[in-house]
């Protein structure tokens, strides 16, 4: 658990250690059990009081394969890329984050490919919970006024509906 970890702008929340501790707790509890990932884990989080934020380490659980993204097979793994972030639905107004490093896969009939992830889709930012969130607001205001509504970019709501 990374309560006391320097996030994204380097600032470390100034909440009582105590509060930032449950929050964290809590969040990444919630996360394991209401929105659990086959093959992956929620690790810690982080609040980020600069950029209003909420980061959260997400890993591979230990002997998972990684999937292959060309055939959707499970394949041995090659190396890890750089760290993505993906929006995750905003929780008590604060923008959150996964923060995953990605996996390389050596699949035996693709070759060296990146591996598929189940919360997002190729290249998004956005997961794929985060899409349906936003498209399911999206029924009920403006594309504009979803994007008001939840800090976000009327270019995301335009791609979450797509
Ligand atoms: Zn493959």
């Amino acid at each position: 658990m990374y309560w006391a970890s320097v996030c994204c702008s380097g600032t470390i929340a100034v909440l009582p250690l105590s509060l930032l501790l449950l929050l964290t707790m809590l969040l990444t509890r919630l996360l394991n059990a209401c929105h659990h990932i086959p093959g992956f884990v929620y690790e810690g989080a982080r609040l980020c009081e600069a950029t209003q934020s909420i980061e959260i380490d997400v890993r591979p659980r230990k002997g998972s394969k990684p999937i292959c993204s060309c055939c959707s097979q499970p394949a041995r793994g090659y190396d890890t890329l750089a760290q993505r972030r993906f929006e995750f639905i905003p929780v008590w107004g604060f923008a959150v984050f996964l923060l995953y490093t990605m996996r390389r896969v050596d699949c035996r009939d693709c070759g060296v490919k990146v591996e598929a992830l189940p919360w997002a889709n190729g290249k998004h930012t956005l997961s794929r919970a985060y899409m349906l969130f936003l498209a399911q607001w999206a029924r009920k205001l403006s594309w504009k006024e979803t994007a008001q509504s939840f800090r976000t970019s009327w270019e995301k709501v335009f791609n979450a509906v797509e």
